[in-house]
C-alpha cells in the first residue's frame, strides 16, 4: 500500500506514523515544516507564550501565598529564543519518529495533476508522485476580512505574535472565541493593556453563559475593556501624540485607539493551488472538503484529515482523524475501528481560569428537550484550590438521570484542561458517576471536586 500525505501537521504526521507502522509505504509532502502550523503558530507559541504570561501573573500574586511580592519583566529576545527552542525540540522529535518508521518525507509544495497522482514542487525542480491512497492534511491559515490589511507590525495576525516585533502597550483583540480570549489573557498577564472588541453580548458566544461569566468576571478585573455588541468594520494606522499605533473602527461609531491590533475571527482551508478539481474531490459550501465516517472525500482513495476537512479544528481531533485514515487505508477498520465521535472531543482554553469542556452541554440539552441530571461543586470548596491561592471557578457534570451515564461536563478552574481527562474518559467510555464517586482520587487535589460534583 503506497500513501501519500500532503501536509505534516497533526493530521499528516500522525496518519503517517500510524500507516507505516502497520506497512504503508508513506511519504509526506510538507512545504514548510513537519509538525505543522499547530508547532510553527498555533498551539506551541501560543502556549509557550500563555506560560510565560502565567508565570508573571502568578509573581504578581505571590504577597497572597505569603511571599513578598517582585514584579517581573518580559525578556522580548529570552521569551523569543525559548519559543523557538520548544518548537524546534518538537520538530525534531517528530521528524525522528516518522523517520524511524521508514517514511519520506519530502519538502516542497504538492498538488494533484490527476486523480492517482501529485506534484510536487521544490525550488524550481518537480517529481511526479503515484499511490494508491492520498491524505490532504494542508490544515488552515487565519481569516484575513476585506477590510484591512495586516502588516505584521501593528496590525497582526495571530502568527505575527510570538512575540510581536514591539510589545503592545495597548493591544485590540478582535474576535472573542477561544482563540481572540486566549490571546486577551496572554498579552494581559504578559503586562499590556487591552481592549476585547466582542461582536454579541457574551465573550465565548459559544460557550455555556456561566462558563464566560466567570472569565468575564476575570477579565474585567484584570482591567481588560470589553466592548460588547461592537463588530470591527476597519483598522487603519495612525501616527499621533500618542506615537505609531491603530485606530479600529465599529460598526456602532466607536473607535478604539491602541498600540497593536490581532484579528482573531477565524480561519479558511488550505484548498487553494492543491488541483482538488482535477482529482475530482468536492468541497463543501465552505471551502472544506467534504468527508464520510472514514475521512474519505467523494473519491474513495482521497483522504482529508484535520482543520481541512472542517470538523472540529483542534490539533487532538486532527491527530485522532489521521490516526483513524492509517487504519482504515490498512483496512483495519472491518476489525476494532470506532468511527471518531466529534462530539466527544474534549477542549480547553487556555485562559486563567483555564476552561475545558466535553460532550453535552446544559444549553444543548435544554435545546433537546432532553432529561438531564446536573451537579455543580465549586472549587471554593476544595482544600487544594484554596492551597494554590485560586478557588476561581467550578467542576460541572452532566448525566444522564436514569441511568447515571456521563454525559458531559465543563470545568472552569486551575488545571482544567488536565483535569478534563477524567471526565473525557467517563463520556467515551460509557462509564457512570458511581464510576467516578468510587474511584480513591488523592487528597488534596483539585480532582476531588470531580468526584464530588459526581455525587
Ligand atoms: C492561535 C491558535 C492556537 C491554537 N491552539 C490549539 C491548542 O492549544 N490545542 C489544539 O488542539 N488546537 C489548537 N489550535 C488548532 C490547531 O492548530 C489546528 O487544529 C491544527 O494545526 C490542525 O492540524 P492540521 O494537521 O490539520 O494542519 P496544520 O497544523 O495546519 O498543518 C498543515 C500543513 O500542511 C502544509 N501544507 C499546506 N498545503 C500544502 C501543500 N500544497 N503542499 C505541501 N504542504 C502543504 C502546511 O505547510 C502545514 O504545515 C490552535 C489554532 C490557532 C490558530
Amino acid at each position: 500500500m503506497r500513501l501519500v500525505i500532503i501536509g505534516g501537521g497533526p493530521a499528516g504526521n500522525t496518519a503517517a506514523t500510524y500507516a507505516a507502522r502497520l506497512g504503508a509505504e508513506v511519504t509526506v509532502v510538507e512545504r514548510d515544516v513537519i509538525g505543522g502550523a499547530a508547532h510553527l503558530w498555533d498551539c506551541i507559541p501560543s502556549k509557550t507564550m500563555i506560560a510565560t504570561g502565567g508565570a508573571m501573573a502568578a509573581s504578581r500574586r505571590m504577597r497572597g501565598m505569603g511571599l513578598e511580592q517582585h514584579e517581573a519583566e518580559i525578556d522580548t529576545p529570552a521569551l523569543e529564543e525559548r519559543i523557538e527552542s520548544i518548537k524546534s525540540r518538537i520538530q525534531r522529535g517528530v521528524e525522528g519518529l516518522l523517520s524511524s518508521q521508514g517514511v519520506r518525507m519530502m519538502s516542497g509544495s504538492a498538488r494533484f495533476v490527476g486523480p492517482n497522482e501529485v506534484v510536487v514542487e521544490s525550488n524550481g525542480e518537480t517529481e511526479t508522485l503515484k499511490a494508491d491512497s492520498f491524505l490532504v492534511g494542508t490544515g488552515s491559515r487565519p481569516r484575513i476580512p476585506d477590510w484591512c490589511t495586516p502588516d505584521g507590525e501593528r496590525i497582526l495576525t495571530t502568527r505575527d505574535c510570538y512575540p510581536p516585533r514591539v510589545m503592545p502597550s495597548h493591544i485590540a483583540v478582535i474576535g472573542s472565541g477561544v482563540t481572540g480570549v486566549e490571546f486577551v489573557h496572554m498579552f494581559a498577564s504578559l503586562g499590556c493593556k487591552v481592549t476585547l472588541v466582542v461582536s454579541r453580548q457574551q465573550v465565548l458566544p459559544s460557550k455555556d453563559p456561566e462558563v464566560a461569566a466567570v472569565l468575564e468576571d476575570d477579565f474585567l478585573k484584570r482591567g481588560v475593556s470589553l466592548l460588547k455588541g461592537a463588530r470591527a468594520i476597519g483598522i487603519d494606522r495612525v501616527e499621533d501624540d500618542k506615537g505609531p499605533g491603530v485606530v479600529v473602527r465599529c460598526d456602532d461609531g466607536r473607535v478604539v485607539r491602541a498600540s497593536h491590533a490581532v484579528l482573531a475571527i477565524g480561519s479558511v482551508p488550505n484548498t487553494d493551488g492543491l488541483g482538488l478539481e482535477t482529482a475530482g474531490v468536492e468541497l463543501d459550501r465552505n471551502g472544506y472538503v467534504a468527508i464520510n465516517n472514514h475521512c474519505q472525500s467523494n473519491v474513495a482513495h482521497i483522504y482529508a484529515a484535520g482543520d481541512v476537512s472542517g470538523k472540529l479544528p483542534l490539533s487532538s481531533v486532527a491527530s485522532m482523524q489521521g490516526r483513524k485514515v492509517a487504519e482504515h487505508v490498512m483496512g483495519l477498520h472491518t476489525r476494532e475501528h470506532r468511527h471518531l465521535d466529534y462530539d466527544k472531543a474534549a477542549s480547553a482554553i487556555f485562559t486563567e481560569p483555564e476552561i475545558a469542556d466535553v460532550g453535552l452541554a446544559e444549553a444543548e440539552a435544554f435545546a433537546a428537550g432532553r432529561k438531564i441530571r446536573v451537579t455543580k461543586v465549586p472549587f471554593s470548596a476544595s482544600a487544594k484550590a484554596l492551597i494554590n491561592n485560586d478557588s476561581r471557578g467550578f467542576v460541572k457534570i452532566i448525566s444522564d438521570p436514569a441511568t447515571g451515564v456521563v454525559l458531559g461536563g465543563s470545568i472552569v478552574g486551575g488545571n482544567a484542561a488536565e483535569l478534563i481527562s477524567v471526565i473525557a474518559l467517563a463520556v467515551t467510555a460509557n462509564l457512570k458517576v458511581t464510576d467516578i464517586v468510587e474511584s480513591l482520587l488523592v487528597h488534596p487535589a483539585l480532582s476531588e471536586a470531580l468526584a464530588d460534583a459526581a455525587e
